[in-house]
């Protein structure tokens, strides 16, 4: 049986991956591994501290025997190879993405994880520089296959709740935010419903399945992993805590603190939550993970302006994905294939795209309030809608309230049909969109979660 090994592969956007001191993010990092390093022994899998995965998969973490010394990388960010019995894995013949397979129990007693002598700190010269440039483009979302075909069909319940609860959009949804308090699942397998406010409360109490309506009776953070705000609900007389991100905010959630009720409301109506924001507060460039949403969608599905109209600053054709907006998968490259990521015919991987800016005036106090306290007062929010499958408008069109002026797709460097959805404030109307970088922060300070 051949050794059970790891090669770095990353995300598109950078050279290297974090590695940590433990299984989840909210540990120290260690350092950073260069892709492409490769015969990383692997010591030990476990389960993501912090519960987090992807569509109701949990990331595993490996304990990689790495130049830094023994560190823990993220299953979607390498391959393996060799037999991962001890691990609960296959004896695996090809190098394959770890997100990608299947774990199941041990096969054997796990060996003692052997600890190199080795301090961090001496080997400092493998690692690669910090990239003294961030790229231009957002990094792309990795779809895993479970994004496509989950892995098990929805329930006769979870079908009746999906059928009964239509998301209301445009005016309708306006008005409906006032009085009781309601969230709608955004999982497309279902939020787990937890004990308390965070994945370490315990396992799951019950499963709010897509587009399921609940009533927020509370709101906390975790106490772990201070990013995120949990929702306490009330769903067919059971209790439990849901993660924000998972869910979308309807009507009379202001009481509670977390996000104001005059925001935009998402431009799509029947997607489901992949991917947040994860950047940091505004532009840092110390940290790097994902600089908008992406919201999972079938292909087709209409594209919304905002509440008080808006004005197109750019609507730029990908020549590469043609006029099916195919991806750059589609075309026999990898995800993140730095052929596409520095091609102007992908459009550097963002495929087709529209930015539309809306102006100081028409946006929501509450975001006024938040570019003011950030150093933007009076700026405008530009934002990004990529991998289209088409739009219908062209740079300089004024679009009214909720004017539907392109199609959900999965055009450039994507693995799965998804919009993509960043906001960057700048003052000056006519700021290109690189230009306004440094404007960069998370969709929630206009759009409803
Ligand atoms: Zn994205």
């Amino acid at each position: 049986m051949s050794e059970f090994v790891a090669t770095i592969t990353g995300i598109p956007s950078l050279s290297y991956v974090n590695a940590r001191v433990g299984p989840g993010t909210n540990n120290g990092k260690v350092g950073k591994i260069d892709k492409g390093v490769s015969g990383l022994k692997v010591l030990a899998v476990e389960p993501d501290q912090l519960g987090k995965g992807f569509n109701g998969k949990t990331y595993q973490w490996f304990k990689l025997q790495t130049p830094l010394g023994p560190a823990w990388v993220r299953d979607d960010l390498i391959t393996v190879q060799g037999d991962g019995g001890q691990f609960g894995y296959d004896n695996i013949s090809t190098p394959t993405l770890a997100f990608d397979l299947k774990r199941g129990a041990p096969k054997a007693p796990a060996a003692p994880a052997a600890e190199p002598a080795k301090a961090a700190s001496s080997s400092a010269a493998v690692l690669p520089p910090l990239p003294d440039e961030k790229p231009q483009q957002p990094a792309e979302t990795k779809v895993p296959e479970q994004q496509k075909a989950p892995e098990a069909p929805p329930s006769p319940d979870d079908k009746a709740a999906a059928g009964s609860v239509p998301v209301a959009t445009g005016k309708e949804y306006v008005a409906k935010r006032k009085g009781e308090p309601i969230l709608i699942s955004m999982a497309q397998n279902g939020s787990n419903a937890r004990p308390g406010p965070g994945t370490a409360s315990g396992n799951r109490v019950f499963k709010l399945p897509y587009k399921a309506q609940a009533k927020i009776i509370g709101v906390a953070k975790d106490p772990a992993d201070k990013r995120f705000y949990w929702y306490q609900i009330e769903y067919k007389g059971q209790t439990g805590w849901v993660r924000e991100d998972y869910q979308r905010l309807i009507s009379g959630f202001e009481q509670f603190g977390v996000q104001a009720e005059d925001l935009y409301p998402a431009p799509t109506e029947n997607t489901w939550w992949v991917r947040d924001y994860n950047y940091g507060d505004l532009f840092n460039s110390s940290v790097f993970e994902h600089w908008g949403w992406d919201l999972g969608g079938n292909i087709g599905e209409p594209i919304m302006c905002g509440p008080h109209g808006g004005t197109v600053i750019k609507a730029a054709t990908c020549p590469a994905c043609g006029s099916a907006g195919r991806s750059s998968v589609q075309a026999g490259f990898s995800v993140g294939d730095p052929r596409v990521w520095n091609d102007p015919n992908w459009n550097y991987g963002l495929g087709h795209f529209v930015i539309i800016r809306y102006d100081h005036d028409m946006l929501p106090d509450s975001t006024k309030n938040y570019l003011a306290q950030k150093g933007f007062s009076g700026a405008h929010i530009f934002t990004l809608y990529a991998h289209l499958s088409g739009f219908s408008v062209k740079a300089g069109d004024t679009l009214g309230p909720y004017d539907k002026f392109a199609k959900l797709g999965n055009s450039g460097n994507s693995s799965g049909p998804h919009l993509h959805l960043e906001i960057r404030a700048g003052t000056n109307r006519e700021a290109t969109w690189a230009s306004i970088k440094n404007g960069l922060m998370t969709p929630a300070v206009l759009f409803l979660r």
